[in-house]
């Protein structure tokens, strides 16, 4: 092999080099074959190699790829635009088209905190948001976000920090009913804005299931309900980060769908382009948008790939194939019979405490002591250990290791693409199984 100078997420370690993709299945040019049980980083939500979209694609570029937003608008960016606000919630109408699910979270922050500037209120400026949860990597997005391991080496740079738990069932204090404990956690935002001053409140972010810093933790039904009314009542704007949760992953089109709420901005990335282009999104309501409009009338934020009609084709034609093949309803079948699966491990496997998750967004906690809960040291990388004898055995599963010693354990994330048939979801099982096994004998 020649010398790879590309900076590698493990720096001097060898990775096999992929040739293609089908459905959930990738090909390394040794001929290994593994099942993506995480679509990647849950975003190849259709599954790889699909023809429409390597067409739609094609079809574009032989137009125009690229054209400057603030000189053209195109056919591409106005279709998508129209198709995501009739997906969207409530007047969530307007979207801001950006490249990664960072930027569409920092654009969130600016905008809200513009919309209070337009108000006349610019002491409405900070954000609150919760200590298990991943918003993104750039300065901006990473000082919203409580996942420990990818702030702590920056934490002194960054503009905030998160200000309240969010909820955990599966760690609930267990005299406490989950309704009182929903009400409870929604509740710590409350008293946060009475802390701060809901004069200083621009905005307060969270992600409908926690991703990346929990794995797959679904709320309590009344939490988000409960956090709306705390943001109206206080004059705080609800960002919901759905670049994980979004365009159907959990079995309805985007997460906060499951409780009725409607947010004042969404965040979209990942499954809404599937992989097969850089593309995420910043939606945000009407209210927002004619404040703007009335005021200054731009809105300060923006990247040289911001609504490149290139991308918006591909994800019109991710978003057509998700119709078609109606994987919205099916991340919701087809990820109850997951998680059903995955209940059937964790009753057999010691190392397993929990699995939970919501369609098909699922997640796999591993303990060292079921009965008490009791967590591995971080340092142990348990979760870390599961992926890799998972990868050896051809299965590709997703870390959510963002905790802190002692308060959480490794979990890790099995979310496939959603076109995932039953079988195929058992030779997954089958595999998962076959590399905890293999850990927890290593452990003993
Ligand atoms: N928000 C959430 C909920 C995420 O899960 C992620 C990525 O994992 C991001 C934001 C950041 O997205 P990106 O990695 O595309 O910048």
């Amino acid at each position: 092999m020649t010398k790879s100078y590309v900076i590698k997420p493990e720096l001097g370690k060898e990775y096999p080099v992929i040739s293609h993709g089908k459905g959930i299945y990738l090909y390394d040019k040794e001929g290994n074959r593994y099942i993506d049980g995480s679509s990647g980083a849950v975003t190849a939500s259709i599954g790889h190699g699909v023809e429409e979209v390597a067409e739609a694609m094609y079809a574009q570029a032989k137009e125009v790829s690229f054209v400057y937003r603030s000189h053209f608008s195109s056919d591409a960016v106005e279709k998508l635009a129209t198709k995501l606000a009739e997906w969207a919630p409530g007047s969530l109408n307007w979207t801001f088209f950006v490249s990664s699910g960072s930027e569409a979270t920092e654009t969130a922050q600016k905008i809200a905190i513009q919309y209070w500037q337009e108000k006349g209120r610019p002491t409405k400026n900070r954000i609150i948001s919760r200590w298990m949860s991943y918003h993104g990597i750039t300065m901006g997005a990473l000082s919203m976000s409580g996942h420990v391991l990818r702030r702590k080496r920056f934490t002194p740079l960054l503009a905030d920090y998160p200000a309240i738990t969010g909820p955990y069932p599966y760690r609930k204090p267990e005299d406490m009913s989950l309704e009182s404990y929903a009400l409870a956690c929604a509740n710590e935002l409350e008293t946060a804005i009475l802390r701060v001053g809901p004069e200083q409140v621009a905005a307060f972010i969270a992600e409908p299931v926690i991703g990346a810093s929990g794995g797959a933790v679904v709320p309590p039904d009344g939490y988000f309900q409960r956090i709306r009314e705390i943001c109206d009542k206080y004059e705080v704007l609800f960002i919901a980060d759905e670049v994980m949760t979004g365009v159907g992953r959990t079995g309805k089109a985007f997460g906060v769908n499951h409780w009725g709420v409607v947010p004042d901005l969404m965040t979209l990335g990942k499954g809404m382009s599937a992989g097969y282009t850089p593309m995420a999104a910043t939606i945000v309501s009407d209210e927002i948008i004619e404040t703007i409009t009335k005021g200054s009338g731009s809105i300060m934020a923006g990247h040289t790939y911001s609504a490149n009609p290139q991308s918006a084709a591909v994800s019109l034609a991710v978003l057509d194939y998700v119709e078609k093949h109606q994987l919205v309803e099916k991340a919701a079948e087809q990820g109850a019979y997951l998680l059903a699966r995955l209940k059937e491990l964790a009753d057999e496997l010691p190392l397993i405490g929990d699995a939970r998750g919501l369609g098909m967004l699922c997640a796999l906690e591993f303990v060292k002591n079921k009965q008490t809960k009791e967590p591995f040291a971080l340092s142990q990388g348990v979760g870390g250990k599961v992926i890799q004898k998972a990868f050896e055995k051809g299965l590709l599963i997703y870390p959510a290791m963002g905790g802190i010693e002692g308060v959480a354990g490794d979990a890790v994330i099995i979310s496939p693409p959603l076109t995932i048939t039953t079988e195929q979801i058992d030779e997954l099982i089958a595999l998962l199984k076959e590399a905890v096994i293999a850990v927890q004998q290593e452990l003993q």
